[in-house]
């Protein structure tokens, strides 16, 4: 799983899902992977936050993009 540093710009193609702080230095990490077609987040968690929802479908961020594939 490719992760990076700092929050990736919402209209990018990069997932950006915030991940668990690292621990010792409390550092945030961000998923950086690229965004599934037609969704908000790359696939495993897009259906890691659609799995905690009613309805079984992440709501959409405001301003975030949706994955087109040519990420
Ligand atoms: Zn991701």
């Amino acid at each position: 799983m490719k992760t990076v540093p700092t929050e990736p710009a919402r209209d990018s193609q990069t997932c950006g899902y915030q991940l668990s702080t690292n621990g010792w230095d409390s550092r945030e990490t961000y998923c950086g992977e690229p965004k599934a077609v037609g969704l908000c987040y790359c696939r495993p968690y897009y259906d890691w936050v659609a799995a905690d929802t009613e309805d079984g479908t992440a709501r959409m961020p405001p301003g975030n993009a949706i994955g087109t594939g040519n990420g």
